[in-house]
């Protein structure tokens, strides 16, 4: 299993713009970064509602995401997305299993079955998140919670061997909170998570696999975790809102 050959840095806007701002804010990434010889992977994850129109205007190195699956194919499955249509939107990445799926819409459920769906029908990247509450951190629990939540999610996938997968470790208390994790805490668990992989899926390793931050980063703080070869990215929510300020992490990341 390698590291994954680039740094990866995802801008996450959740569900914080219309449609009309999404693609306004798109097109000022998309236009300063347009032509750039970036040595990181740049990614942006806006909503459903927006992935098309913005998949029509993206220009490389810049590439696109969602922000969530279904778990299953085609079908009577009202409100949902499909991975048939992520594909034709030239969707590079899909985000599964963000603690606010998690805790808003019971997602733990359907996580090994989303999992399931992009590996096995796709060549689409998943970020895979994970993270311990601060309550399971305050009874130390964390690295039980990781455990779990790898297991669950690499539960029912078949062959990973030539598969790519980032797993996003985001603890829930530093989710637009403000508070972070210390680099060298995070380099323990993202150590920790790697060998939790090994170990879950030792026969049947991916290709490539790359552990990133994400929590509460910001211009201030990003490049703490920069050069720290177990961390091989960042997950950015409410600074990506800023189009300068991401700009300014992608190209000093
Ligand atoms: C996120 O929601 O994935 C995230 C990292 O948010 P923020 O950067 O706002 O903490």
């Amino acid at each position: 299993m390698k590291n994954i050959s680039k740094k990866i840095i995802i801008g996450n806007w959740k569900m914080n713009l219309s449609y009309k701002d999404s693609v306004i804010l798109g097109k000022k990434i998309i236009n300063n970064l347009k032509g750039k010889r970036i040595k990181n992977e740049v990614v942006i994850l806006p909503d459903f509602s927006a992935l098309s129109s913005i998949s029509q205007i993206i220009k490389k190195p810049l590439v696109l995401g969602a922000q969530d699956i279904a778990k299953n194919k085609l079908g009577a499955y009202t409100g949902e997305v499909s991975l048939e249509s992520l594909k034709q939107l030239n969707c590079s990445y899909i985000l599964i299993g963000h603690s606010e799926r998690r805790q808003y819409f019971f997602d733990d459920e359907m996580i090994a079955d989303k999992m399931k769906n992009v590996l096995e029908n796709s060549n689409i990247t998943p970020i895979l998140c994970i993270g311990e509450t601060l309550g399971q951190k305050r009874s130390g629990k964390t690295l039980l919670v990781l455990e779990k939540q790898i297991k669950t999610a690499f539960s029912k996938v078949g062959k990973l061997t030539n598969k790519k997968i980032i797993i996003a470790y985001e603890p829930v208390w530093a989710i637009g909170t403000g508070r972070i994790i210390t680099v060298a805490d995070a380099i323990v668990i993202h150590k920790k998570i790697k060998s939790l992989v090994e170990k879950i899926c030792h026969n049947n390793l991916p290709k490539e696999l790359g552990i990133i931050y994400g929590g509460s980063i910001n211009i201030n703080n990003f490049s703490n975790f920069k050069d720290c070869s177990d961390i091989s990215g960042l997950l950015i929510g409410g600074t990506s809102l800023k189009a300068g300020d991401f700009l300014n992490i992608v190209n000093n990341f």
